[in-house]
């Protein structure tokens, strides 16, 4: 089986999701990103932010680890950091869970 990989971008989401990156809400009737393929035999799916898919590539590229699994986070909403790495005053923001 090949490896293959698909995204697309929802205008607007029948009900809510849980974003893969920084594993805040996804609130129904927003746009996201779907992603889902296969990686080395294994299906899998995630649903992301738009500025979190961003962030995804941007993650691949700073650190050069294309084809690697991608950090299971939370991370930092729209960003590359770890969501701990960020100080408090910058994550006013977030949800509690
Ligand atoms: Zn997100």
């Amino acid at each position: 089986m090949s490896d293959f990989h698909n995204q697309r971008t929802v205008a607007r989401t029948r009900k809510a999701y849980r974003c893969g990156w920084c594993h805040q809400r996804i609130e129904k009737a927003s746009s996201c990103v779907v992603t889902q393929g296969v990686f080395e035999g294994d299906f899998y799916r995630g649903r992301y932010h738009p500025e979190c898919s961003e962030a995804t590539t941007l993650y691949y590229k700073t650190h050069r680890c294309w084809g690697e699994e991608m950090p299971e986070g939370p991370m930092e909403r729209g960003g590359i950091r770890w969501l701990e790495e960020v100080p408090v005053e910058e994550n006013q923001t977030k949800e509690t869970p």
